[in-house]
């Protein structure tokens, strides 16, 4: 069985551990820090075979070049379009890779808009997504586009209801705080920010999350409901056409009002 865990990084980074039972090879995903990784696999005897990589911000793959240097013959996934070094395994999208000794296998996905070609890694059920979606949020628009963003997130959104869905950041509470402010009147909101809240009032991550709450609460995903669509356009002061629009007058609105 593939078991994935956190591995915590900087503030609110989690670098997420691939491993299949007790198989010594393991994989991490966006390795930002070697450090918390390598003392965790020093540990527990553990080697590392591969190391996926979502996109090309250092807090992401800051640590790839000191595990290299500790096992040398990891295989490197990560984004044919940024300028990453020591990728090994260049991809952009509708690629599948196999990992067998984790015993799963991963379609690429090409999800544009945070960066210009950021991608993520799905396969048994749960998506690393990196920082295009984050648990009741996403990612801002530094090197890619908001219609981008938008459309990455519509192909997540279209993914099975039940997939986990691992980003790369805790920021769930503030995201829900925010997402308050889009649909003050939702119950599954409410209900979500308490279960959450409680979750980190005991230390624990409130990733991954499940993609139905997603559906339910995420406004970046939500931006065809009528609801939702009424909020942005006061925001915006104007009419918006459902979709690109709305999402971005939602970004804006996040970005410039919120945090
Ligand atoms: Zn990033």
């Amino acid at each position: 069985m593939l078991n994935i865990r956190p591995i915590l990084a900087f503030d609110d980074n989690y670098i997420w551990l691939l491993q299949h039972d007790s198989n010594p090879r393991v994989a991490v995903v966006d390795p930002g820090d070697e450090t918390p990784v390598v003392d965790l696999l020093k540990q527990e005897g553990l080697e590392l075979a591969a190391i996926l990589i979502t996109h090309k911000h250092g807090d992401h793959t800051g640590g790839v070049r000191g595990l290299l240097d500790l096992w040398p013959n990891a295989v490197v996934f990560g984004p044919a379009n940024e300028p990453i070094a020591s990728i090994t395994q260049r991809v952009s999208g509708g690629e599948r890779i196999e990992l067998p000794w984790l015993g799963v296998e991963f379609e690429v996905m090409d999800v544009p808009g945070h960066t210009e070609g950021h991608v993520a890694y799905y396969g048994a059920g749960v998506l690393f997504c990196g920082d295009t979606m984050f648990a009741a949020g996403c990612g801002r628009v530094f090197s890619g586009t908001h219609e981008q963003l938008h459309h990455s997130l519509q192909s997540i959104a279209a993914l099975p209801v039940d997939t986990k869905v691992y980003c790369a950041h805790e920021y769930t509470l503030a995201n829900l705080g925010f997402a308050k402010w889009v649909e003050p009147d939702s119950e599954p909101l409410q209900a979500r920010f308490q279960r959450d809240a409680d979750l980190r009032g005991r230390g624990e991550p409130t990733v991954p999350s499940v993609l139905k709450d997603e559906l339910d609460t995420n406004p970046f995903l939500r931006v065809g409901e009528p609801n939702v669509i009424e909020a942005a356009e006061r925001y915006a002061g104007r009419k918006l056409v459902a979709g690109a629009e709305v999402f971005t007058a939602i970004r804006n609105w996040k970005d410039r009002e919120y945090d």
